[in-house]
This record gives C-alpha cells, sequence and structure tokens, in this order.
C-alpha cells in the first residue's frame, strides 16, 4: 500500500486492449488505486506514441520498455522528464518491486519473466497473459508458493470461475468446471468454406474486441484449449485456496454465443453456478485488481429488459480441431503446453502475415507437437529452451507447407 492507503498497481503490457482497460478501471477507482509503473514493447509506432501520452497523463514513477533501442530510450528519456526509464531484457519484469499488484498484459511467452518476477516478489500477480501460465505451468505453480504470492485470473472465464468458487463451496463439491465459449466468428461457417477464410474475417470477433493474437485464437478455439489448460493450472492444483484437484476429464467447453455466461462450476448435488454479465474486460480487470473486495462501478452490469435469450451448444471438434490438441498437450503436460503455445504463436504470425491459411494452423499446431521432444518443465530456462525448440520446428513446418504449396 502507498501512504495514502491506495493499492500501488504497475501495468505491464498498457498499450494493448487489456492495457488501455485496466487503465480505465483505475481511472473509475482513484481513491482505491495508485498506478506506479506501466511498461509495454516500446517498438516505434503509433504505440509507442500511446505509452509516452499515456506516462503523461497517468503519471506513474517507471516507465519501462522491452526494447534497449537506443533512440526509443532517448525519446522517453527527452518526451517523459522525472520520469525513470527502464528499458531491455527484464526491465517489465523489474516493476514487481514497485507494487503491490502487477496486471500483467503483455501478450504472449514474452509475458514470462513479468508473470515468474511478480510471484517470486511475493505480489499478487492480475493475470490476463495466460501464455505464461500455459507455457511455464510448474514452474509457475512452484513461484505461487512464495510467501506473499497471489494470483488472480483476469481471463474472463477463470475471474467468472473464481467467483463462483468464491462463493464458499468445499473442494469436495465441486464436480466439474464448464468453460464458455463464444464460437468465434466462424463458428456456424461450413467446414468447406474454412479454407478460404481471410485474416480480415479471422479478426472480426461478433462479442469481443481485443488484439490480434487472441482475435485469432478466438477464431481456431486455440484461445479456449489455452484456457482449458489455464483453468487446469489455476484450480487443478493446490495452489489455489484449498485446491480443487480436478483433471482434464472435469474440465468441459461448452459454446455460448451471446458471452453473458462466463463459466459455470457444477457440484456435486447437480447445481450449477455461474457469473453474468455484459461483456466487458474491465469486471474481471477490477476483480482482480480488489479481490476479495469488488470496485463499485459496475462495469458489465446487465440490462435484464433486453438481455434476451442464452444459447448453448457444444464445440465442434472437427471444423475447430485445436481444442482437442489443447487437451491433448495438457494431458501430456511437461513442456507439451509450452509447444503447444510456441507452434501457435508461429502459426498465428505466419496467417497475419498471409504465409499461410487459416486451415494451416491446426496443421502446424499437429505436426510440431507430434515431434514434441518430452522434456520436463523443470524451471524457468527449460521452459524458455523448450519454447525456442518448439518455435523452431513450428518454423520448419511452417516452411513445409509454403513449399508444398508452390510445388
Ligand atoms: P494486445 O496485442 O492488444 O497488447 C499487447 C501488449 O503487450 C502491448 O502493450 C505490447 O506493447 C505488449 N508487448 C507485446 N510484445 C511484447 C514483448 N515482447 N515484451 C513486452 N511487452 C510486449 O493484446 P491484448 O489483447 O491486450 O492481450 C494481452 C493478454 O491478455 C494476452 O495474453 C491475451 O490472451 C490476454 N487476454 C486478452 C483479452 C482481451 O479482451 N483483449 C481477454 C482475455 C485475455
Ligand atoms: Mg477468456
Amino acid at each position: 500500500m502507498s501512504a495514502s492507503g491506495r493499492v500501488r498497481v504497475a501495468l505491464a503490457g498498457s498499450t494493448g486492449s487489456i492495457g488501455t482497460q485496466t487503465l480505465e478501471v483505475l481511472d473509475a477507482e482513484p481513491e482505491r488505486f495508485e498506478l506506479v509503473a506501466i511498461g509495454a514493447s516500446g517498438t516505434p509506432g503509433p504505440r509507442l506514441d500511446l505509452l509516452i501520452a499515456q506516462a503523461r497523463q497517468h503519471r506513474p514513477k517507471v516507465v519501462a520498455v522491452a526494447t534497449d533501442d537506443v533512440a526509443v530510450v532517448d525519446r522517453l528519456l527527452a518526451e517523459l522528464p522525472g520520469c525513470e526509464v527502464r528499458a531491455g531484457d527484464g526491465a517489465l519484469a523489474s516493476l514487481a518491486t514497485d507494487a503491490d499488484v502487477v496486471v500483467n498484459a503483455v501478450v504472449g511467452f514474452a509475458g514470462l519473466d513479468v508473470t515468474l518476477a511478480t510471484l517470486r516478489a511475493g505480489r499478487r500477480l492480475a493475470l490476463a497473459n495466460k501464455e505464461s501460465l500455459v507455457a511455464g505451468g510448474p514452474v509457475v505453480a512452484e513461484a505461487r508458493r512464495t510467501e506473499g504470492a497471489e494470483l488472480l485470473p483476469v481471463d474472463s472465464e477463470h475471474a467468472a470461475i473464481a467467483m463462483c468458487l468464491g462463493t464458499g463451496t468445499a473442494p469436495a463439491s465441486v464436480a466439474r468446471l464448464v468453460i464458455t465459449a463464444s464460437g468465434g466468428p466462424f463458428r456456424t461457417r461450413p467446414a468447406d468454406e474454412l479454407a478460404h477464410v481471410t485474416v480480415d474475417d479471422a479478426l472480426t470477433h461478433p462479442t469481443w474486441t481485443m488484439g490480434p493474437k487472441i482475435t485469432v485464437d478466438s477464431s481456431t478455439l486455440v484461445n479456449k484449449g489455452l484456457e482449458v489448460i489455464e483453468a487446469h493450472e489455476l484450480f487443478g492444483l493446490p495452489a489455489w485456496p484449498g485446491g480443487y484437484g480436478l483433471t482434464f476429464d472435469d474440465i468441459d467447453v461448452v459454446v455460448h454465443p451471446q458471452s453473458i455466461v462466463h463459466s459455470m462450476v457444477e457440484l456435486v448435488d447437480g447445481s450449477t453456478l455461474a457469473q453474468l454479465s455484459v461483456p466487458d474486460m474491465r469486471l474481471p480487470i477490477g476483480y482482480a485488481l480488489a479481490w476479495p473486495d469488488r470496485i463499485a462501478t459496475p462495469f458489465g452490469r446487465m440490462d435484464w429488459t433486453t438481455a434476451g435469450r442464452l444459447d448453448f451448444e457444444p464445440p465442434d471438434l472437427e471444423r475447430f480441431p485445436c481444442l482437442g490438441l489443447a487437451y491433448a498437450a495438457g494431458r501430456t503436460g511437461g513442456t507439451a503446453p509450452a509447444w503447444f503455445n510456441a507452434a501457435n504463436e508461429v502459426a498465428v504470425a505466419a496467417f497475419l502475415g498471409g504465409r499461410i491459411r487459416w486451415i494451416d494452423i491446426a496443421a502446424v499446431l499437429a505436426d510440431t507437437l507430434e515431434r514434441h521432444d518430452g522434456a520436463a518443465a523443470s524451471d524457468r530456462d527449460a521452459v524458455v529452451a523448450a519454447d525456442a525448440e518448439a518455435r523452431r520446428v513450428a518454423t520448419t513446418v511452417v516452411d513445409g507447407l509454403l513449399a508444398g504449396a508452390s510445388r
């Protein structure tokens, strides 16, 4: 806490979709939160301009960039007098020591060190960066045992499950988690049309506005696969209060196109607990920041006079094979989820770059995972090495697809 009794917040990934929405939550509750540090990739362009504008408006003590580009650092120093500038590898991870809570809103595996540094510093981690938890599973679990460390999910599905479990449910009463999925833009698209969908089609999400990587992940159901593994890490292990001892057999996915029910917990007596709200990420962000209290700003409040209907249907694993691949990687454990994640990051970049088709993303995942070497996720360096090896393999798979296509 700061001298004023406010919770000190550091925000890694401040310029993205979750980052900017986090700033809106902080702006709505200035008496509760104090922003002490922000950080982003620092890649030159409009996002760097945004980082500088955020620093000018919110006046954090520290601004961090992941790049060590001298021109970027010189610009920050010149445009942000009085602000401490940190740059390079480890700059974002260093923010943990300045704050009570770190929001990790970095996208992709690049968020691993922020996750580990925050937990190892014994701070609260408000985690949007699911990739670090998926890829670093056993290593993150170890870091969560640090005294004072807390991991609160920002992902809406996991925040919903945490809210349901937080009603005093005894671990032995929990039968099953049901994670809801919007189904993405191709939910009703016939299988034979999926070979021709464009990048623009994939970037048009029906219910959420998000960064490009997670939007593509939503279209393939990779995002839901990552979330199944995320739920297993969060709630299957003893690190969460009480521990629920859940396996992958106890975690199901149901498609719910309206994105109003954010996930559910089924109890052994057949009851189902659910959390409902309008799709608005500021609600789970505020939840993770304020827990066990609640922010007083009603983001996501429902208007029941216009709510209409709630539909549910099973996911189609034939049109969306990535979800099944995620379950398989999760069950294998060790570095298999890190391989799943890395192969996906390579495939999504190739798709967004116009190099492979949307349906090839699943092929890249399947072919890469076939070659998983079975290494253990024994420590941070082993996870980083697994990520690098999986990227190398996935890149050869992508190159093989391109060579095949040009023959
Ligand atoms: P985004 O692309 O909008 O923003 C990403 C942020 O990460 C930017 O601030 C960028 O500067 C930073 N970044 C990128 N590469 C970096 C690097 N190498 N080192 C340091 N920082 C880097 O992404 P987003 O949609 O806000 O998603 C962020 C995370 O939150 C992802 O893990 C995503 O899965 C998760 N998430 C997002 C939503 C959503 O609604 N957007 C919902 C649930 C979970
Ligand atoms: Mg989610």
